[in-house]
């Protein structure tokens, strides 16, 4: 044995001796030597050498084959890390054995930092924790799953990630761990939230538009099962808009339009659907409790919009709003209905004078 780990293991050892017994034969082989040659005579000699030879073809070949290997490793190393998404392997007790560059510039170290460590040395215990488990539940039920999360990558800020992981069966039929994929979606994610907001927003004055008040409202009274049953509906519409166009100018008009819509936005937060139905004129939406406000509500609206929305013209005060209010049974009419009741009302808010409410009967 020392001789071996003197000598290394591509060096071929042959001991020289006269004739031994059986017990130094043996401690020479313990020693590590690879053969004996106990006669000089040229046949033993031969045979000796000829083992010797065959020993080191067979060391070379295993050699190559390691190479070839070690090739075929740095392959796919090197394929991994040309990839732009974070690629990792971790085993059966959630220590990585593997990744690429994207995956060590994605936790902020070099990956033989990463090699042998766990989530735990990279992320907070819980964010951790969480991780581990759903690492857990992968290897019980032996597929593949989705999840969408949130992370702060170094130097680039938060992003928006699909992590793909599955869990690795190794052919004996036990487990060897878990590979994960790590898919930017950040851009797509953008640009879903752009194209809903296009879909169901006025670009104007980015208040929903009609299409979004007509699903909010369906999606509403089919939760009437749920004893979601109070319902209103409002028409409102902007006193004198025209006179400011025409004074003032569109662009100032557009001013106007934009603060307005800010000013019922406002009520958003209360659960108040406010929607542009067209030009200067909004159709509102109430449900449950704020039905049975929605007078004081939107007494509240115009009196914050006269308040800070109003413009003084040549004909008198404009930008102020009129109302018209009505209570909305889905069991008895439709929403068309309900909103053609509350424009009646409108009409007798212009009729009366502008910058108030009126609730049909
Ligand atoms: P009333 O009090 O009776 O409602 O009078 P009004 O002037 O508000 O109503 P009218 O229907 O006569 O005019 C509405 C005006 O709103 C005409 C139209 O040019 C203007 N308008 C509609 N959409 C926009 C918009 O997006 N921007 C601007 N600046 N004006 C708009
Ligand atoms: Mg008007
Ligand atoms: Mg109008």
């Amino acid at each position: 044995m020392e001789l071996r780990a003197i000598c290394g293991d591509t060096l071929f050892i042959v001991a020289v001796t006269g004739a031994v017994s059986a017990e130094v034969h043996a401690a020479l082989f313990d020693a590590g030597i690879d053969d004996l040659l106990s006669e000089e005579s040229p046949q033993h000699l031969l045979r000796c050498l000829l083992r010797a030879r065959r020993h080191l073809t067979l060391l070379h070949a295993q050699e190559r084959k390691l190479d070839a290997l070690q090739d075929k490793l740095d392959a796919w190393q090197d394929g991994l890390d040309h990839l732009p998404t974070p690629i990792y392997i971790k085993d059966v007790a959630g220590r990585y054995i593997g990744c690429n560059t994207a995956f060590s510039q994605f936790v902020g170290t070099e990956r033989h930092h990463v090699i042998g460590q766990t989530l735990a040395d990279f992320l907070p215990h819980d964010t951790a924790e969480a991780h581990r488990e759903s690492d857990l539940d992968v290897m019980r039920s032996g597929g593949v799953i989705r999840v969408e999360t949130d992370v702060c990558v170094p130097d680039t800020g938060m992003r928006h990630v699909m992590l793909h992981k599955a869990c690795i069966a190794a052919p004996d039929g036990g487990l060897r761990g878990i590979a994960g994929v790590l898919i930017d979606i950040t851009e797509r994610k953008e640009l879903e939230a752009r194209l809903t907001a296009a879909a169901e927003r006025d670009p104007l004055t980015n208040a929903f538009n009609r299409r979004k008040f007509f699903q909010v409202a369906a999606s509403a009274v089919e939760r009437i099962s749920q004893g979601e049953t109070r319902f209103a509906v409002a028409v409102i519409d902007i006193d004198h808009f025209k006179v400011i166009n025409d004074q003032l100018g569109h662009g100032e008009g557009d001013v106007t339009l934009c603060s307005i819509v800010d000013t019922l936005r406002a009520y958003e937060d209360d659960g108040v659907l406010v929607a542009r139905a067209g030009g200067e004129e909004f159709f509102a939406f109430f449900s449950g409790e704020n039905a049975v406000q929605a007078e004081q509500l939107l007494e509240r609206m115009r009196a914050d919009i006269a308040r800070y929305c109003q413009v003084v013209t040549e004909i008198g005060t404009a930008g102020t709003i009129s109302i018209g209010l009505a209570d909305f049974d889905p069991m008895q009419e439709s929403i068309d209905q309900a909103l053609r009741r509350a424009d009646l009302a409108l009409y007798r808010a212009k009729r009366d004078g502008r910058n108030r409410l009126c609730k049909a009967p």
